[in-house]
């Protein structure tokens, strides 16, 4: 593994880890993970192996960060998806399902599932009405 090269986001997919073209079968989504296709028409990056990062030699040089480095590096990964999430208008912290708005728009059955008693979020249901800070 490979302690020293920089993690960057990848150059010729932007971080995204799919490309928006079609013309690869064999590394289009839909033949990769006929089940999932959330990229569907979208194929694989194959500069990053579809993780959106790469490692940056001293030299310049981009190259693939084997899958057996994705755990000892998630820390960094994560925190690097985070900043692109950001760069493309994505604020604020992880959202629960049910203040999702694209599943509020579609009437998800999980927004009205899980709807909390109040703005923390935090049920009411305390017995005595104990202190939920205690
Ligand atoms: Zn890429």
């Amino acid at each position: 593994m490979n302690t020293h090269d920089p993690i960057v986001r990848c150059a010729a997919c932007d971080g995204y880890g799919w490309l928006d073209a079609d013309e690869d079968a064999d590394l289009n989504f839909d033949n990769l993970a006929p089940d999932a296709a959330p990229h569907a028409g979208a194929v694989e990056c194959r500069w990053c192996g579809g993780i959106g990062y790469v490692y940056r030699a001293a030299n310049g040089i981009d190259r693939r960060i084997p899958p057996e480095d994705y755990a000892p590096h998630a820390d960094t990964l994560e925190r690097l998806e985070v900043e692109r999430l950001r760069e493309i208008g994505y604020t604020g912290d992880a959202k629960k399902p049910h203040q999702q708005q694209i599943r509020i728009d579609r009437g998800d059955r999980i927004v009205w599932q899980y709807q909390p008693t109040d703005e923390t979020g935090i049920d009411d249901a305390l017995p005595n009405g104990a202190d939920p800070a205690l």
